[in-house]
């Protein structure tokens, strides 16, 4: 059976600001369904960029005044930075307004659709929010204002180019019916055909070169004109690959990685927030349908998270509290991961506060898992100089998972002869062990990483639970009063919890990669034992501040180091 080859890519953000948690969130679940699919032996890519050619850009760059490049290239590197903030994975990052690759697959794109008869100039009136680089008919505003934003679009009368969408209604249906473009969860695939239902128009797909100040990329053969945006944007899920850029001596239409990672690929899969969900299961289709080449076979939505129950700007801005890697760097990329993983919902919104993140993080990481892992290593050390035989890795749980936690990950080095068997009174943790993986499995594929983590956690819970009903240190009480049985005893507990945790330190580390590998160094021979005991995850200890409004500034500066506030009202967000 030949690997299953999943692209996976995240959405490319504006860069008119700096990355917010919201956008952490769709990261670091495209990177567990990358980390994890890579680890069950698939064939992944994954993808992340940035949106270097909105107009959004122009105007912040205008606001602060320096040139769009200048702002581009500072945004964006932060965004690309949070690969070391978050312990992201991808292979590939584009930058739409610098990447060799975009430009020329863009025009290939436009070229197509041109070449079906799809693009046409039209004079248009209408509504423009240059938030979303959208057109609204005055039927979706509310108040009169971008439903999105809460502001007033601007009234907007130019000749642009436009897609013959309208076209496309039937056969969009029909592959989200059939179930061919699978969109996640079924509210959102529901949202989407109701929009088919309601009638496709045409939409611009350009801009005049004065609006969108020269910024972007021009249309083939029309200098007057740039490329809207979002066409730009989502072109980027193929130009990355090469799509256009086939050496044409060879016969290739397209790169080798167009042909290998879109055409070739079984999954194609987007992740994206729930507000740009028509232009990617919508838009994008279409256009792809038009151009003659295959659709995404997944639209993962997402919802939004608000920030201390305040929604968080789209346009750009980071208050305390929001900023990925601030977030990061103060509570520690497994802390954060785990609170977007383990609290988020599959469907709807989510709201973030340090707080909700320490107490996760305190409740799960230190306690639960940081507790199980200190107590079995330590009584190892204390009862066995750190060599514990651990019982069989159940099938399907057994040595690819400790080798996917990397070098430190190394399986022990006991042969299966010498293993003991799993103690009887082990049941529930051997059958949370072998559930585990299934759970998971089945989990991601819903796109639901709440219950992938539980599916993990039930091994931290039985296991717990294993420690308390057979008290080891009782039996090595036992056994150093001279009773062999106790000591007999003692060796197949130890070698049931050794080994639970050698699975749970990959089991976790598609979620938690960091944690992950410290654990299979934790509980991993090394040099024939165990490495003596040291904290896996350290309680975050915070000072206690009356609950304010700026409890999450507070928090983050008391974290950082900065001097202390005093009083309640004192405190100010710096
Ligand atoms: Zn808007």
């Amino acid at each position: 059976m030949s690997a299953t080859r999943v692209y996976l890519s995240t959405t490319i953000p504006y860069v008119n600001g700096r990355p917010h948690i919201g956008f952490a969130l769709e990261l670091v679940q495209a990177d567990v369904l990358a980390r994890h699919h890579r680890r069950i032996g698939d064939d992944v890519r994954l993808q992340s960029g940035t949106d270097d050619n909105s107009l959004k850009n122009v105007l912040a760059a205008e606001a602060e005044g320096i040139t769009t490049r200048e702002l581009v290239h500072r945004n964006a590197s932060t965004f690309a930075g949070l690969r070391e903030h978050l312990s992201l994975s991808f292979d590939d990052f584009i930058r739409t307004g610098s990447d060799p690759r975009h430009r020329p697959g863009v025009e290939r794109l436009w070229r197509a659709c041109e070449a079906s008869g799809d693009l046409y100039r039209k004079t248009y009136e209408g509504l423009y929010c240059v938030g979303c680089e959208q057109f609204y008919p005055p039927a979706e505003l509310i108040e009169g204002n971008c439903p999105e934003h809460g502001t007033p679009p601007q009234l907007v009368a130019e000749e642009n180019w436009f897609f013959r969408l309208s076209r496309y209604a039937g056969r969009l249906r029909e592959e989200i019916v059939s179930g061919r473009l699978r969109i996640e969860p079924a509210g959102r695939r529901n949202e989407v055909l109701a929009f088919i239902a309601g009638g496709l128009e045409d939409f611009s797909v350009s801009r005049s070169v004065a609006r969108a100040r020269g910024w972007g990329i021009p249309v083939p053969g029309d200098p007057t004109q740039v490329i809207y945006v979002w066409w730009d944007a989502l072109g980027n899920y193929i130009t990355a690959l090469n799509y256009g850029s086939g050496v044409r001596d060879a016969g290739q239409r397209h790169g080798a990685d167009y042909e290998r990672w879109w055409a070739g690929a079984d999954r194609r899969v987007h992740l994206v927030g729930k507000g740009v969900l028509r232009f990617h299961a919508v838009y994008w289709p279409a256009i792809l349908l038009s151009a003659g080449e295959p659709l995404p076979t997944e639209i993962l939505v997402h919802d939004y998270l608000t920030v201390g129950g305040a929604r968080i700007s789209k346009s750009g801005g980071t208050g305390a509290g929001n900023d990925p890697a601030e977030l990061a760097a103060t509570f520690g990329t497994d802390a954060l991961r785990w609170w977007l993983l383990r609290d988020v919902p599959r469907v709807g919104d989510a709201d973030f506060t340090p707080d909700r993140l320490i107490a996760r993080a305190n409740a799960d990481l230190a306690n639960g898992l940081g507790n199980l892992v200190s107590r079995v290593v330590t009584l190892a050390h204390s009862c066995r100089d750190g060599v514990v035989r651990p019982c069989p890795s159940p099938a399907g749980t057994s040595r690819w998972l400790a080798a996917a936690a990397g070098p430190a990950g190394r399986p022990h080095a006991a042969g299966p002869a010498s293993q003991p068997a799993w103690p009887e009174d082990a049941a529930a943790l051997l059958t949370a062990i072998e559930r585990s993986p299934g759970i998971v499995r089945a989990a991601l594929a819903d796109f639901d990483f709440r219950a992938a983590t539980a599916g993990v956690w039930a091994i931290v819970e039985e296991a717990n639970r294993y420690v308390d009903a057979t008290q080891p240190w009782h039996l090595a009480r036992a056994e150093r009063a001279g009773d062999r049985e106790a000591g007999e005893r003692l060796d197949r507990v130890l070698g049931a919890l050794v080994a639970a945790c050698q699975v749970l330190a990959a089991e976790i580390w598609p979620f938690l990669p960091d944690l992950g590998a410290r654990l299979a160094a934790a509980c991993n021979d090394s040099a024939g034992a165990l490495p003596a005991p040291q904290p896996l995850f350290p309680r975050i200890q915070v000072p206690q501040y009356p609950a304010t409004a700026t409890r999450s500034a507070q928090l983050l500066s008391a974290r950082a180091g900065r001097p202390a506030l005093s009083g309640a009202g004192a405190a100010r967000g710096s």
